[in-house]
């Protein structure tokens, strides 16, 4: 049995990934910010805290939660992260999934085409799923007090540009919502059940964004 749950990590909230099942020793790999750990039933979660503490300096997990999307050398896509080539300060590109821009001042430009390609892809495949036969309109734009918006006249929705640093599977979970309010416009217990619906994972994938857990 697999389940994910929070921990708190020298104080810092971490999504660990739980095996569940017949071990004999406690093992677990430390990758982009989720904890990897194999247990067996009788696990106790405080203890589980104390010796991922001891193995995994504060450090580590500070460095984690302050790296930025983009980097000197790299850059978050769609929760993987990327080797950046920027080709004005001399980067080569030697790998096929590598990032490449002409100047540094180009990348936020560039990502937001990226995004506007990527996000409406995802939200055309789930309006099909939901049964929505009017396609919406999508605007890409940086946003502050929330990371999407649907705007029920104009049939349009509007996601955050800082979504494409994130996993498919969370940028649709935004995406299921914003349409979700195609059909109800409120926060109702009615919207709630049908976004479980095509959803089931909305409220793991949320805290994940909440946290900048990528994937
Ligand atoms: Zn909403």
């Amino acid at each position: 049995m697999e389940k994910q749950e929070v921990f708190n990590i020298h104080g810092y909230p971490i999504i660990v990934n739980l095996k569940i099942g017949k071990i004999k020793a406690k093992r677990f790999t430390y990758n982009g910010g989720m904890i990897f750990i194999s247990v067996t039933p009788r696990y106790r979660k405080k203890d589980l805290e104390k010796s991922i503490e001891q193995a995994l300096p504060e450090k580590t997990i500070k460095k984690f939660f302050s790296e930025p999307y983009i980097g000197d050398d790299y850059i978050y896509i769609t929760g993987k992260k990327h080797h950046l080539v920027v080709l004005e300060e001399g980067g080569v590109r030697n790998k096929m999934d590598d990032y490449v821009f002409k100047k540094r001042s180009d990348i936020r430009k560039e990502l937001r085409k990226i995004a506007y390609d990527i996000y409406l892809l995802e939200i055309r495949k789930i309006e099909k799923e939901m049964g929505i036969r009017k396609p919406h309109t999508l605007k890409v734009t940086k946003m502050t007090a929330a990371v999407g918006k649907h705007y029920k006249q104009k049939n349009m929705i509007t996601l955050d540009e800082s979504l494409i640093h994130y996993s498919l599977s969370i940028i649709d979970s935004v995406v299921t919502h914003e349409l979700c309010h195609y059909y109800y416009q409120d926060h109702s217990a009615n919207f709630y059940d049908l976004l479980l619906r095509y959803c089931p994972d909305y409220k793991e994938l949320k805290k994940k964004l909440t946290y900048g857990v990528r994937r």
